[in-house]
């Protein structure tokens, strides 16, 4: 199959989608903008309803889903949740009739152990399972740029991609199933690494009254400098904590990461503290934050607070 986002293309296969949140509900609504025909259920059929004017076929579950579709995409929160729609009683195996060929792609972010198990599961019903989990938030889900890594059978992968390039800007197969989660699962420890790394350098420089705007144009330009010291750095600095990515969904990826890593007996200290830091911040009531809100336990720590940092002007005079 080549590449085609385009409408009408000749034996187009025939879609189904669960879970239409924020991220199923805007990848959902490209593939129908792409011109494919995409069969939809959601738990809060609300969410669902919403595609029907964009040409969406409305289903009453995974089941009547998987029996209408020859790809079926996820979108759900945990690994709980993956499993509920994927073997519950009118669950997507159950739709499938033992039809030979039908294929489910997860773009949810679950446990890689978990996955390989629901691969094998699902292959007693004829299914091919590719864990697709995606990158890039809400706004790469809206234009179509997410980041997708995808575990599962090569050749599946390859059936797929054109159908992942409606939503994805780089899509990368990685290896066997389970290696799209244990990819998205490292991002997520380099993701916490370098954004407790950004909010301590600006807890040191608002300690010892260097402009944190300074150090971040000047640390940015270094080594030291990083898409979280960028982007999060200079909304610490003003306490802009608005999401973003909320801190209760990296507190759930670090769940797995733990989980993962206890399965493979490595210990992961510094992911382990960052961890700890990302729950104080939950446990502060901002779970619903963006994750630059782990700079609150920070401030607790260090018995200081971000708004006092020097703010200097041209003259070098301290402004504020
Ligand atoms: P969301 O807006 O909360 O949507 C979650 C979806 O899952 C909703 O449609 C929800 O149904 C459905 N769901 C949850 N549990 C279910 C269950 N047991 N049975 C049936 N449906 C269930 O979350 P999201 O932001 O779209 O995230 C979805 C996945 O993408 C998560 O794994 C997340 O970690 C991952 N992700 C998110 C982002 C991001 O920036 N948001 C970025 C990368 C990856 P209802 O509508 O009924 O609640």
């Amino acid at each position: 199959m080549s590449k085609s986002k385009h409408k009408g293309e000749a034996r187009a296969p025939r879609l189904g989608y669960v879970g239409l949140g924020i991220m199923g509900g805007a990848m959902c609504r490209n593939l129908l903008d792409a011109g494919h025909a995409v069969s939809v259920w959601n738990r809060t059929a609300e969410k669902a309803e919403a595609l029907v004017p964009h040409g969406a076929a409305l289903c009453d579950s995974p089941a009547a889903v998987a029996a209408q579709s020859d790809v079926v995409f996820l979108n759900v929160t945990d690994t709980a949740d993956v499993e509920q729609v994927l073997f519950s009683v009118m669950g997507v195996a159950a739709g499938s009739n033992e039809k030979r060929g039908l294929v489910v792609v997860d773009h949810s972010t679950i446990s890689p152990v978990a996955t390989k198990d629901f691969a094998e599961r699902l292959h007693e019903y004829g299914i091919v399972l590719l864990d697709a989990p995606v990158s890039g938030g809400d706004v790469g889900a809206k234009n179509g740029t997410l980041s997708i890594m995808v575990g599962g059978p090569p050749e599946v992968f390859e059936e797929v991609l054109p159908l992942l390039e409606v939503v994805g800007g780089a899509v990368t197969h990685v290896g066997p199933a389970g290696s799209g989660q244990v990819c998205k699962a490292c991002n997520q420890v380099a993701v916490l690494g370098a954004l407790l790394g950004a909010t301590e350098a600006l807890a040191l420089s608002t300690k010892l009254g260097l402009d944190p705007a300074k150090m971040i144009e000047v640390v940015s330009a270094g080594a030291g400098g990083s898409w979280q010291l960028n982007k999060l750095g200079p909304k610490i600095v003003k306490g802009d904590l608005e999401p973003g990515f909320f801190v209760d969904y990296l507190l759930k990826d670090l769940g797995i990461v733990a989980e993962s890593a206890a399965h493979a007996g490595l210990p992961l200290p510094v992911t382990s503290a960052g961890a700890q830091l990302m729950r104080a911040a939950s446990a502060r009531g901002l779970g619903k934050k963006g994750t630059q809100a782990v700079s609150a336990a920070v401030e607790a720590l260090g018995g200081f607070s971000f708004a006092d940092a020097a703010v200097y002007g041209e003259d070098g005079e301290t402004e504020g």
